[in-house]
């Protein structure tokens, strides 16, 4: 008997958004960008198969990355990312009990994704936003992002940090292309751009802002001691921060397990996290549901540790009872 369960990080492609996707063909292989383009255009039976074989009863549905992030016309990035939602409801509206939705946003303009975020959640019904790491070098504890956060702490709609390619590639890399990409800069870019936000002080200006990472809180969770015992002796200047660098942690951040298929890794989180911050996804298509869905039915967990990340962690988060 499967555990009935949410995934979070599921991704489709529009075709004219196609060129934006191809900056990633750098970090995969040709032969997976080729496969991935063909299930990521598909909303209908090849992605309700590898769902229904898994036990996902509701895909919240995102752009595979970077999206406009990527484009430099900023009207044409925002004016794209309106279209793209649009579409992206079209197809959640035709099967609304498997399909949700995390907005695309044009974060080159702060007050008009703060804006289409708003649309998207109150008007399109998604739940949230993915975010794909860096847009033109701008993280997202830049004092630009001010109107965006006020919003998002409104709306309490989770925003879930893609990984994404840094602004340039740096020269710790050099010569070793598999570690730009999923293998490692991945994670190092998505790790920083968490911590920034929460040493930016992000959460203590915005407490209600709920913020999510793929594969298992990219090792952050496993490093949460080590950051709580340092920070004060390493910083410089006037940084003050009202809680621990952990307690954002446990109070504004959730992780997901895309991507990530390991016992131990997963225990780390819960007992660094707690359980009610830990959420299944696979990462469709660029992973595989079934690997998955065998791997978290399997896990030592106990009954209410599966049923809450399988299932209840995300109706909560993502307010699917509503
Ligand atoms: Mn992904």
């Amino acid at each position: 008997m499967k555990s009935p369960k949410i995934a979070l990080e599921e991704h489709f492609m529009h075709p004219d958004f196609l060129e934006y996707f191809g900056t990633t063909a750098v970090n995969i292989s040709p032969a997976l960008f080729g496969k991935a383009s063909e299930a990521l255009m598909d909303f209908g039976e090849r992605r309700l198969a590898a769902m229904d074989e898994i036990g996902i009863e509701k895909s919240i549905l995102s752009l595979a990355g970077p999206g406009v992030q990527v484009e430099k016309r900023t009207a044409l990035a925002v004016d794209r990312a309106r279209k793209v939602n649009d579409y992206l409801a079209e197809e959640i509206a035709k099967r609304p009990d498997r399909y949700g939705g995390f907005a695309h946003l044009a974060m080159q303009d702060p007050s008009e994704a703060a804006d289409e975020l708003e649309r998207c959640v109150r008007d399109l019904g998604m739940q949230g936003a993915m975010i794909n790491g860096q847009t033109g070098g701008t993280y997202l504890d830049d004092d630009r992002y001010s109107p965006f956060w006020e919003r998002v702490s409104d709306l309490k709609a989770p925003i879930y940090i893609h990984p994404n390619n840094p602004p340039e590639v740096v020269h710790m890399y050099h010569e070793h292309p598999e570690l730009y990409g999923p293998v490692w800069s991945w994670t190092v870019e998505t790790a920083t751009h968490a911590l920034r936000l929460v040493f930016a002080g992000t959460f203590d200006r915005y407490p209600g802002a709920r913020l999510v990472l793929g594969h298992l809180g990219e090792a952050l969770p496993f490093l949460l001691w080590r950051l709580d015992s340092r920070w004060e002796i390493s910083h410089r200047g006037e940084m003050r921060l009202e809680k621990q660098p952990s307690d954002y942690f446990r109070q504004n951040v959730w992780v997901t397990t895309s991507g990530m298929c390991a016992d131990a890794p997963l225990r780390c989180s819960i007992d660094m996290m707690g359980v009610g911050r830990i959420l299944f996804s696979v990462d469709y298509p660029f992973e595989q549901a079934r690997e998955a869905g065998d791997w978290i039915e399997a896990t030592p967990l106990s009954d209410e540790e599966r049923r809450l990340i399988c299932y209840d962690n995300a109706r909560s988060l993502l307010k699917l009872d509503r």
